[in-house]
């Protein structure tokens, strides 16, 4: 098979059988026309459509080594420079598509699987199957070009022990027995984003293991359809109210769902696991296979894409109503462009000191990207306060589309009208803004930016931890020491 269609996506999912309870409800099937996921699994379906429009298909594709057929180019193993930009290119096409808001695109954890799969040695230390199994699993996915969303972190009940120590070990998901060709997993997982509409769930390791021997049913990573027997999810209340596009321009596009993901005793089948009872190996999952980096490559792309997408919108707002020449403006605009400047700077230094791993792969520079990923969170909650600062009044100022078209036309017209814009044209720039800065979608946002990679105070930690100061040390000492 080969790169798919937004129609071939959607076929496949019309086939899938995931079990998703949502206000109130059980559902077990026909989420590509369900009204909570509708809207969203369309701007996915675009994304695949986009893999084989003339403008975009040779950077959103390359030829698979396997089949020789046109594949995503999130799947291809960077060996050039060349290849590390293309890969860029296409986070990019896809990442612009949605400004950004999209954060699981399939390029997300295809980067992950591609690093994984090529560190298959690593895996093979424990069992030479789990380096079959990965890459096997790799090459599944790139020629049958699924959807995979993943989940990581046990259930938040009680932080202050550590998950297999949850209601006496019977809580986050474990593995409870192992049969002739496979494990039983059995618990919960805090959460999984887009799994409605995925094809298939990662269960990769997240947080720290302490290698005891309690931690053993803990320490696992496997893949399995989202509609496995056993498998379901608990969704939140959706944010896509199925209003107008014109009135919730954002949440009519690309709401995705979050979910929490519950295990009734899902069977999974050796050929499918990666890793099983080994918390050393758990640990090292992403650093040692160099798949956070590639990871953080797309993630870096796409809050670029995201970023830049806020500049435009503030630099409309702010010339809509005349605001541009104040000082104050000016110095809000300065931090959107100053935090813009830097992401690009990163990925340019990532991409310029990249090297090959162990493993043959061009890897790109980590410290660059480890640094974007520890500023964004914070950086990213100043730009819907920015927003709403600018915006002011004119943010409630937003009747809808009816309202536009309707009795009320002529006062719109009249009263609602800018600077720049006519009174229709100014309440539909403003409802965009509004669905940034303002909406329950727009607060999910930033609540994703400050967490999907994890807390950013744990991360703090463990960069700091990482992080070689020897150097900088010497030389504070050294010029203590100088006469
Ligand atoms: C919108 C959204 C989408 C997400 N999608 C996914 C997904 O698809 N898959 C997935 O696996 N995960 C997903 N996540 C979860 C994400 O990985 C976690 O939010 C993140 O790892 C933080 O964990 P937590 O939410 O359990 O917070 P907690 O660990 O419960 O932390 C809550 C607060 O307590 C503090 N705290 C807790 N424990 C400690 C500690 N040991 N040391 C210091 N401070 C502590 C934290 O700093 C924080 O302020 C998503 C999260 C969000 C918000």
């Amino acid at each position: 098979m080969a790169a798919r269609t937004g129609k071939e996506y959607l076929e496949r999912l019309s086939a899938s059988r995931p079990t998703v309870h949502i206000q109130g409800e059980t559902v077990t099937g026909g989420i590509q026309d369900h009204p909570a996921f509708r809207n969203v699994v369309r701007s996915y379906a675009e994304l695949y459509d986009l893999q084989h429009s003339a403008e975009h298909k040779d950077v959103l594709t390359y030829t698979s080594p396997t089949s020789g057929e046109p594949v995503g180019t999130s799947f291809l193993t960077p060996k050039t420079p060349e290849d590390l930009v293309k890969r860029r290119k296409a986070f990019k096409v896809w990442a612009d598509h949605s400004n950004g808001m999209l954060g699981r695109t399939g390029d997300y954890m295809n980067s992950s699987l591609m690093a994984l799969a090529s560190a298959a040695d690593w895996f093979a230390q424990a069992n030479p199957a789990f380096g079959e199994n990965i890459l096997r699993y790799y090459e599944k996915v790139r020629e049958e070009d699924l959807l995979c969303t993943h989940t990581l972190i046990p259930p938040q009940v009680n932080r202050s022990v550590a998950g297999t120590q949850q209601a006496g070990g019977k809580l986050a998901a474990r593995i409870v027995k192992e049969d002739d060709n496979g494990i039983v997993i059995r618990g919960a997982r805090m959460l999984a984003t887009i799994a409605p509409f995925a094809d298939e769930m990662l269960v990769f390791p997240s947080t720290v293991l302490r290698g005891t021997p309690e931690d053993k049913p803990y320490s696992y990573a496997f893949a399995i359809p989202n509609d496995a027997p056993g498998l379901r999810y608990v969704a939140r209340e959706p944010l896509d109210y199925d209003r107008p596009r014109h009135d919730h321009p954002l949440a009519s596009r690309f709401e995705e769902s979050d979910c929490v993901v519950v295990f009734d005793d899902v069977h999974v089948p050796y050929e499918r696991c990666f890793a099983i009872g080994d918390a050393d190996l758990c640990n090292g999952f992403y650093s040692q296979t160099s798949s956070v980096v590639h990871m953080t490559h797309q993630v870096v792309t796409r809050t670029t894409a995201k970023t830049e997408y806020i500049l435009g919108l503030v630099t409309l707002l702010t010339e809509a109503i005349g605001i541009e020449q104040f000082q104050h403006v000016q110095e809000d605009i300065a931090e959107i462009i100053t935090t813009l400047e830097m992401l690009r700077a990163f990925l340019r230094a990532a991409e310029a000191d990249a090297q090959v791993n162990e493993y043959g792969v061009l890897t790109p520079a980590f410290a660059p990207l480890n640094a974007a990923r520890n500023l964004y969170p914070k950086l990213y909650q100043r730009f819907p306060q920015i927003l709403r600062k600018l915006g002011a009044s004119g943010l409630m100022a937003t009747p809808t589309e009816l309202d536009i078209n309707g009795p009320a036309a002529a006062d719109i017209e009249a009263y609602l009208q800018s600077a720049t814009l006519t009174g229709p044209e100014r309440v539909k720039l403003f409802r965009l803004v509004w669905d940034t800065c303002i909406s329950a979608f727009s607060s999910r946002q930033a609540l994703y930016e400050y967490y999907f990679f994890g807390d950013p105070v744990r991360m703090a930690g463990a960069y700091v931890k990482s992080y070689d100061r020897e150097p900088y040390k010497a030389k504070v000492q050294a010029f203590l020491e100088r006469s």
